[in-house]
């Protein structure tokens, strides 16, 4: 394989992995708040209580159940999701439990699912991966056997659709994440709702006991917020993202290059009116956005299914899912290491999601079980993604595509 270099790589231009909807300096400048108002009605969901980050919504959500079921004592996740998810369930004092996946998916696989729940379960927690919507009926069915819950993880997926309504609301409680690089951004927050208002008071009280203002956290994220808003475009992603990145991978930490490793301990606390306001003004322009990219996306889904041996992971019928990226399966780990090895630090938004199943990161030896779970090592080890951001370009598609295709030939 020639490795003619791309054109973005002679203009120092680097493209985010994921769709992030870019701020404005009119957004830094804005007044007024109205973050989780404005974005509930958009997505036309019950009232939306906004937390610090999805993985603090989760904390919320999982101390609030806790509460209504002190017996249950286990959660059950996808052996392949955000480790972030692992650090919640330890934040709220749960043990959790891994599912594994179905055969080159995303989703928990129900026979699994039905084994691993008992009357111990507290809650399952589907996982609308990358902008894909998952099985929650699934879930739903088996929680009902055994009076658990069902929290959709549905921080990749804000704006995506199930029967024209926004995922997070079939199952019991939902939640979608502002983090940076997550589509709409406060740089951390996370957004959090139920079906029954019963419940929304349950998590309205539980986020009033568990979470405080914190002056200092807040200060920290306005800084990173502002950060991201200077340097969340080509050029300053270079910078941001891109070095970084390369450094680790040259040190052999795919863990790292990825943002796969996050401190321990999860932060709790309010988000400020600055970072409000800026997500509210930003989130005027969010449904524009997510309409262009789920345009772009369908435009070049049928180039990437003509890659004979590529699976590309869709919507089911009757689902209409974000596209922050294009989560893509080949048929062996050899050759995305292959097409990864042409791709990975070039620039151009190629990247991988999680690095591993959530039992192979040794950083969180204390707070996953050993279970084996092989589909979902499967899917870490020939799973790539393809950036889904506007200022990926036809051309700049084009050759990724034809780089993947030389790797499976
Ligand atoms: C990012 C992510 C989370 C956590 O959201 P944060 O806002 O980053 O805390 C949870 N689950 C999944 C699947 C994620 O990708």
């Amino acid at each position: 394989m020639s490795a003619r270099p791309h054109p973005a790589q002679a203009t120092r231009h680097e493209l985010p992995p994921t769709a992030g909807l870019p701020l404005r300096a009119g957004d830094l400048f804005s007044h007024g708040g109205g973050l989780a108002a404005g974005v509930a009605a958009q997505l036309g969901t019950p009232p939306l209580q906004l937390e610090c980050s999805g993985t603090a919504a989760l904390v919320v959500s999982l101390l609030a159940l806790r509460e209504l079921a002190p017996q249950r004592r286990t959660v059950v996740v996808p052996a392949y999701t955000c480790p972030l998810v692992a650090l919640a369930v330890r934040r709220a004092g749960l043990e959790l439990h891994l599912c594994d996946l179905l055969p080159d998916h995303y989703d928990m696989d129900p026979q699994a699912l039905a084994a691993a729940c008992d009357e111990h379960t507290l809650a399952i927690v589907p996982t609308h991966l990358g902008g894909r919507v998952a099985d929650v009926d699934g879930a739903l069915e088996i929680a009902r056997e055994v009076g658990a819950w069902v929290i959709e993880d549905a921080a990749q997926a804000l704006g995506a659709r199930h029967a024209g309504e926004s995922v997070g609301l079939r199952g019991d409680l939902g939640f979608f994440s502002l983090a940076a690089g997550k589509g709409l951004s406060i740089y951390e927050g996370g957004l959090l709702t139920a079906r029954d208002e019963t419940m929304r008071e349950a998590l309205r009280q539980s986020s009033a006991r568990h979470v405080p203002a914190s002056l200092a956290w807040e200060w920290r994220r306005s800084l990173e917020l502002l950060g991201y808003a200077l340097l969340y475009r080509p050029r300053g992603l270079r910078l941001a993202y891109g070095a970084p990145l390369r450094r680790a991978l040259r040190r052999g930490d795919p863990v790292a290059a990825v943002g796969d490793e996050f401190a321990l301990d999860i932060p709790l606390h309010r988000v400020g009116r600055w970072r409000q306001a800026i997500g509210a003004h930003a989130a005027r322009r969010w449904p524009d956005f997510l309409a262009q990219t789920q345009a772009q996306a369908q435009q070049r889904l049928p180039r990437l299914r003509a890659i004979d041996g590529l699976r590309v992971l869709e919507d089911r019928p009757g689902d209409q899912g974000s596209w922050p990226f294009f989560m893509l399966l080949m048929p062996d780990q050899a050759r995305r290491d292959a097409a990864l090895a042409q791709l990975w630090q070039a620039g151009l938004g190629v990247s991988r999601l999680f690095i591993h199943a959530l039992p192979d990161y040794a950083y969180l030896g204390d707070c996953v079980p050993q279970q084996d779970v092989p589909r979902a090592r499967d899917f870490a080890a020939r799973s790539l993604t393809i950036s889904n951001s506007p200022w990926l370009d036809d051309a700049t598609f084009e050759h990724i595509c034809e780089r993947l295709q030389a790797a499976l030939r």
